[in-house]
């Protein structure tokens, strides 16, 4: 897709800090974040919104919201929980989809916004 700024990373056109990448996605930071830790998983192949999504992605979809997690964990705001039961870390995962939902870059992503409440009076 051209002139498609998250298909230029994606194609290592223009730079990002990566932390994750395979044959369907690359996660990379925010470059603006709203928290200690934002990163963005980013499917390869342009999607431009939540909403063009059919059944056919739904392996994909799979795949961007298990991985976050992982990367979280690796980025430091894993969620545990103690043999006590208690809950620490953690993350939000977002969707904005559309101009009422926030999206400026029309090219599917899911935030990983990580941190203490790191969401609190944000996005
Ligand atoms: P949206 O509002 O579309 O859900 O989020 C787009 C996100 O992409 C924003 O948080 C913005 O900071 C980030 N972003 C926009 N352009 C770039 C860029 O060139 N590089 C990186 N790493 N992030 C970007
Ligand atoms: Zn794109």
């Amino acid at each position: 897709m051209e002139n498609c700024i998250f298909c230029k990373i994606a194609a290592k056109q223009i730079p990002s800090t990566p932390i994750y990448e395979d044959d369907d996605l690359i996660a990379f930071h925010d470059i603006n974040p709203a928290a200690p830790i934002h990163f963005l998983i980013v499917p390869k192949q342009h999607i431009a919104t939540l909403a063009d999504c059919g059944e056919q992605h739904a392996a994909l979809l799979g795949k961007m919201t298990l991985l976050a997690p992982r990367l979280a964990k690796e980025q430091g705001c894993g969620f545990q929980l103690d043999e006590q039961g208690h809950a620490s870390g953690g993350f939000k995962t977002l969707f904005n989809t559309g101009p009422d939902g926030g999206q400026e870059v029309y090219h599917l992503h899911m935030h990983v916004i990580g941190g203490p409440k790191p969401w609190r009076g944000q996005r």
